[in-house]
């Protein structure tokens, strides 16, 4: 890694994920699809899936507007025990159906190695959610499991951390790896999180991963999905994360910061309008 004001360390070394290691771009391809290089991709889909129908209304809207990736979580890390902890192994069932009955390629969250196992039969890309980016064995396991993952930043990890917790998954066997910057922990209060815009030209320069934004995680507001989404693009991101709901104040999970059907078109029009984001 070349920038200066780094001390001596993990950063020093040739890290598989740097570009010390492998200087062009890494492309990831899963069913046609494409994450990072030229082209821009768009992960859309509800935070948590509910039923079959929920699933089926939105991932047929996003598909006939020209998304091609499903997310939805079927294993949830909620704040509270109390709160809808996911449908588990029969969210990821849902999944498969969904996605095979409209064509898209998916994404969902595993929370422990157990889960690998279970979910692989289901999904194309495993998420690893911001609670989870130092979960070290799981990095491990997800390393050995072969398939693309989708690695979240930590909550209030630093970008080191966050490019060595890559490193984990690329170390056990398993380069595929995008990164997702979701915002962190600041001092500010109207928005969820902070949207750390400088991450994405700096995981650009020091790593060939994709690096990708998740908007809704990152700001927690349905009013300025927009130019967040814009300014990431600007910024250099390959891609964009939204969750979609069929009818958001409904949702068992992130009921404020879901937008329905009909504002992720006007939203996509937005994106597409912007000159931004190369289908
Ligand atoms: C999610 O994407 O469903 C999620 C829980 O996000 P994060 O891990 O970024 O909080
Ligand atoms: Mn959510």
């Amino acid at each position: 890694m070349s920038s200066e004001g780094k001390k001596e360390g993990a950063s020093s070394r040739k890290l598989l994920v740097s570009r010390l290691h492998k200087s062009e771009d890494t492309v990831i391809r899963v069913k046609g699809t494409e994450f990072g290089g030229e082209s821009h991709t768009m992960i859309a889909g509800p935070c948590s899936i509910e039923s079959h129908e929920q699933l089926l209304t939105v991932a047929k809207a996003l598909k006939e507007a020209g998304v091609e990736v499903l997310r939805g979580g079927a294993f949830k890390p909620r704040t509270s025990p109390y709160d809808f902890q996911g449908l588990g192994e029969q969210g990821l069932e849902l999944m498969k159906e969904v996605a095979d009955e409209v064509g898209m390629v998916t994404v969902s969250e595993i929370m422990i190695a157990e889960q690998i196992r279970k979910a692989a039969p289901y999904i194309d890309i495993f998420q690893i959610g911001a609670r989870n980016m130092q979960n070290f064995e799981l990095l491990k396991a997800v390393g050995r499991s072969g398939k693309p993952v989708l690695l979240k930043r930590g909550l209030s990890a630093t970008l080191e951390e966050f490019v060595l917790a890559a490193e984990y998954i690329a170390a056990s066997g398993n380069e595929q790896v995008m990164l997702i910057e979701r915002g962190i922990r600041t001092f500010e209060k109207w928005t969820r999180n902070t949207l750390d815009i400088s991450a994405i030209p700096i995981l650009k320069q020091e790593t060939h991963l994709p690096v990708l934004v998740d908007i809704t995680h990152s700001t927690g507001r349905k009013d300025i999905l927009l130019p967040c989404a814009k300014a990431a693009l600007a910024a250099g991101a390959h891609g964009i994360m939204v969750e979609v709901h069929p009818d958001p104040p409904s949702a068992l999970s992130d009921a404020k910061q879901q937008i329905n059907v009909e504002e992720f078109h006007t939203f996509w029009q937005g994106v597409r309008q912007s000159g931004l984001y190369n289908e």
